[in-house]
């Protein structure tokens, strides 16, 4: 990645499935359009109902993911709940090239590999108070199968087991809090 002047922050944010990330992005969105941007990955898995192609994810099909792997388009990638999801280089360099700070909302793998590249950037975990909490929520969501919830679940043990390796770590029990911290890490 070039090196100018004005640049925004990288900021990289990871939380097991169903935590708030996305709540807590959307927020962030909303309120500070002119200061932070999402950077849209790709993802080989399927839209859920009310997800759109080109602002949630780009989604693609696996034959299509292995040939921008193959390229080299990837800032990072990885393979999470049997798919696969990858941040795309031009994207973030775009985003942090308009001075605006770029969020990248990716799992414990993703972020390793990001810290690998010694790009500076933020790194923020996004934690529960406990795993009953997050079958909660992800129940009361009901974006997917009862199988893929414990899949989620089971993945979000090792995740959170990572957590000490990020910068901050904000607990999302009460939204406001959790959102109150967000802005703090990133815009100190
Ligand atoms: P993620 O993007 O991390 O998978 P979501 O943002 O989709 O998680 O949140 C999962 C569910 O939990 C959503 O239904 C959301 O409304 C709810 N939620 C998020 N944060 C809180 C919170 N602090 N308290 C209660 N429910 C929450
Ligand atoms: P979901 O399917 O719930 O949208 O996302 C599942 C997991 O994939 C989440 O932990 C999310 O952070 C992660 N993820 C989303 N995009 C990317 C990406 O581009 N790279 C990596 N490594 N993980 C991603």
């Amino acid at each position: 990645m070039s090196n100018t002047k004005n640049k925004g922050k990288l900021v990289v944010i990871s939380g097991p499935s169903g935590v708030g990330k996305s709540t807590l992005l959307h927020r962030l969105f909303q309120e500070y359009p002119d200061k932070v941007s999402f950077s849209v990955s790709y993802t080989s898995r399927n839209p859920r109902n009310g997800e759109t192609h080109g602002k949630d994810y780009y989604f693609t099909d696996t034959e299509t993911f292995k040939k921008k792997i193959e390229n080299n388009d990837f800032l990072e990638w990885a393979c999470v709940h049997d798919n696969y999801y990858g941040t795309g280089k031009a994207e973030v360099e775009e985003i942090l090239l308009s001075g605006k700070n770029c969020i990248l909302d990716i799992d414990v793998q993703g972020a390793d590999s990001v810290r690998n590249t010694r790009i500076p950037a933020i790194f923020l975990f996004i934690a529960p108070e406990n795993i009953e909490v997050l079958k909660n929520r992800l129940e009361k969501r009901g974006t997917e199968s009862q199988d893929a919830i414990e899949r989620r679940l089971k993945n979000a043990i090792g995740e959170i087991a990572q957590k000490d390796k990020y910068d901050y770590v904000i607990i999302n029990k009460d939204l406001d809090d959790a959102y109150r911290e967000l802005q703090k890490y990133i815009f100190e």
